[in-house]
C-alpha cells in the first residue's frame, strides 16, 4: 500500500461514505495515464465516466484555463462576459443547435430540461397546468437530484429519498412500441440516453432513435437525448444520435465539455422550447461563467482539431474486436460503440468488482457497472499500443482466474 493507506484512512474517517472507490490514490495524470502516490502507473479505462475524453491534463485546455483564470473567472449572469457569446456560437455551430443554456453539472442540465419541456407543454401545447408528463426509460441514469432519482429504477439510487415529484412514466429502453403506447394527451417529452452507460453499456436495436424521433414528431413531443456520457466523441461520433441519422430537439452535454478541468454542462435546443424560459425563471450563479466558457471552448476545439472523434471510432473497433477474441467461459457478451465498451460476465463469475480490483494490480483502472459488466471507456486519445496494453491485461486477468 505504501503511501496510499494514509490518504485512504483520511477519506474514510472524514468523508461521507457515498462511494466505494478502488483503493488507488492518484496524484497526477497525462493523456490516458494516471499515477498513484507511490508512482505506480495505470491506464485509465474509465476517464472519469467520460469527462476526460480529451485525456488527463490536456496541455491546450490547461493553458486556456490558466490564461482565463488570470483575467476573469466569475461575473454571475447579472452582467455579461466576453467568453459566453463565443462559447454559444461555437457550440451551436459544432452541434447544429439554435440555442444553448449553460449549467455546471449534468444533473443540473437534466433539471433544466425538465423545467423547459414542462413549460413548453403548458405554454405552447396547451397542456392543463401541472399535468405535464415526461416519459423516461427503465434503468436510466440521469444524475442524483431528487426529481431525477425519483424516476430511477435503481433501488439504491432511489430508496429512502422520497417523496419525489410526480409527472414521470418509465418504459422499457430500446422499445419504440412501448414508447408509443405510453403516450397520453399530457405527455410532453421523452428523455432517453442514446446508449445506456451506467446500466451496463446497453445498446438499443438499430433504428430505435429514428423510430422514437418519428413518434415524437407525430405526437408533437420533445425528444430529449441525454448525451452527457455518450456525447462529445465517446461513441466515435460527435453525438451518438448521428449513428441513427437524427437530431434530437434537446440535447444534454456535460462531462467532456470541459475535458475534465471544470464542471460545465449545457442544454442544446431548438429555438421553440428554449424560448419559453424568460428572465428570472431559471439560472445558476456559476452557469456560463467566463472560466467555464474558456475551458469548454478549448476542450471542444481539441476534440475536433486533434482528430479524437475519428480515433475513438477506430480504436473503439480495435478494442472491441480484441476483446471478442478473448476466450473465457466467464464472458457472457462484449458490446460497445466507439470507445464505450462493456464486457458482461456471467453472474457465476461473482461480479465485476473483483476483476476491476485484479486489473488495478495489473496497471489498468476500470469500473464495474451494474454488477456484472466491466466498462472500458478510456480517453479518446488512446493509441493502438495502449489498447494492446489493455487487452493483454484483460485477457490475463480473466483467463488466469479460475
Ligand atoms: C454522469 C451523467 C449524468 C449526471 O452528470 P453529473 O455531472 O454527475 O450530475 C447524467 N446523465 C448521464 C447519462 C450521465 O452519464
Amino acid at each position: 500500500m505504501g503511501q496510499q493507506r494514509h490518504f485512504i484512512d483520511l477519506e474514510e474517517r472524514y468523508g461521507a461514505h457515498n462511494y466505494k472507490p478502488l483503493d488507488v490514490v492518484l496524484t497526477r495524470g497525462r493523456g490516458v495515464w494516471v499515477w498513484d502516490v507511490d508512482d505506480r502507473k495505470y491506464l485509465d479505462c474509465l476517464a472519469a465516466y467520460s469527462a476526460v475524453n480529451q485525456g488527463h491534463c490536456h496541455p491546450r485546455i490547461m493553458q486556456a484555463m490558466l490564461d482565463q483564470a488570470q483575467k476573469l473567472t466569475l461575473t454571475s449572469r447579472a452582467f455579461r462576459n466576453d467568453q459566453l457569446g463565443p462559447f454559444y456560437e461555437e457550440l451551436c455551430a459544432l452541434t447544429n443547435s439554435h440555442k444553448v443554456l449553460p449549467m455546471n453539472s449534468g444533473a443540473e442540465a437534466v433539471e433544466s430540461v425538465i423545467k423547459a419541456v414542462r413549460k413548453w407543454g403548458y405554454e405552447v401545447k396547451g397542456i392543463p397546468h401541472d399535468q405535464a408528463e415526461i416519459i423516461v426509460c427503465d434503468n436510466n441514469f440521469h444524475g442524483r437530484t431528487i426529481s431525477i432519482v425519483g424516476f430511477s429504477s435503481d433501488d439504491s439510487a432511489r430508496k429512502g429519498f422520497g417523496p419525489f415529484p410526480a409527472g414521470f412514466t418509465s418504459i422499457p429502453f430500446g422499445n419504440a412500441r412501448a414508447f408509443a403506447e405510453a403516450i397520453t394527451e399530457n405527455t410532453v417529452a421523452l428523455l432517453v440516453e442514446p446508449l445506456q452507460g451506467e446500466a451496463g453499456v446497453i445498446i438499443p436495436p438499430d433504428g430505435y432513435l429514428k423510430e422514437v424521433k418519428h413518434i415524437c414528431e407525430k405526437h408533437d413531443l420533445v425528444l430529449v437525448l441525454d448525451e452527457i456520457q455518450t456525447g462529445l466523441g465517446r461513441t466515435g461520433r460527435l453525438l451518438a444520435e448521428e449513428h441513427d441519422g437524427i437530431e434530437a430537439d434537446l440535447t444534454l452535454v456535460g462531462k467532456a465539455l470541459s475535458g475534465g478541468f471544470y464542471p460545465v454542462s449545457a442544454v442544446l435546443s431548438n429555438s421553440e422550447v428554449m424560448g419559453v424560459l424568460r428572465p428570472g425563471e431559471h439560472g445558476s450563479t456559476f452557469g456560463g461563467n467566463p472560466l467555464a466558457c474558456a475551458v469548454a471552448r478549448e476542450a471542444l476545439k481539441v476534440l475536433v482539431e486533434e482528430g479524437m472523434i475519428d480515433n475513438a471510432a477506430r480504436m473503439g473497433d480495435y478494442f472491441l474486436q480484441g476483446l471478442k477474441t478473448i476466450r473465457d467461459p466467464k464472458i457472457k457478451e462484449v458490446r460497445g460503440k466507439g470507445l464505450m465498451i462493456g464486457l458482461e460476465l456471467y453472474p457465476e463469475a461473482g461480479g465485476g468488482r473483483k476483476y476491476s480490483e485484479l486489473l488495478k494490480e495489473e496497471g489498468l483502472l476500470c469500473k464495474d457497472t451494474h454488477k456484472d459488466t466491466l466498462r472500458f471507456a478510456p480517453p479518446l486519445v488512446i493509441t493502438r499500443a495502449e489498447v494492446d496494453y489493455a487487452l493483454e491485461r484483460i485477457d490475463r486477468v480473466l483467463t488466469q482466474d479460475p
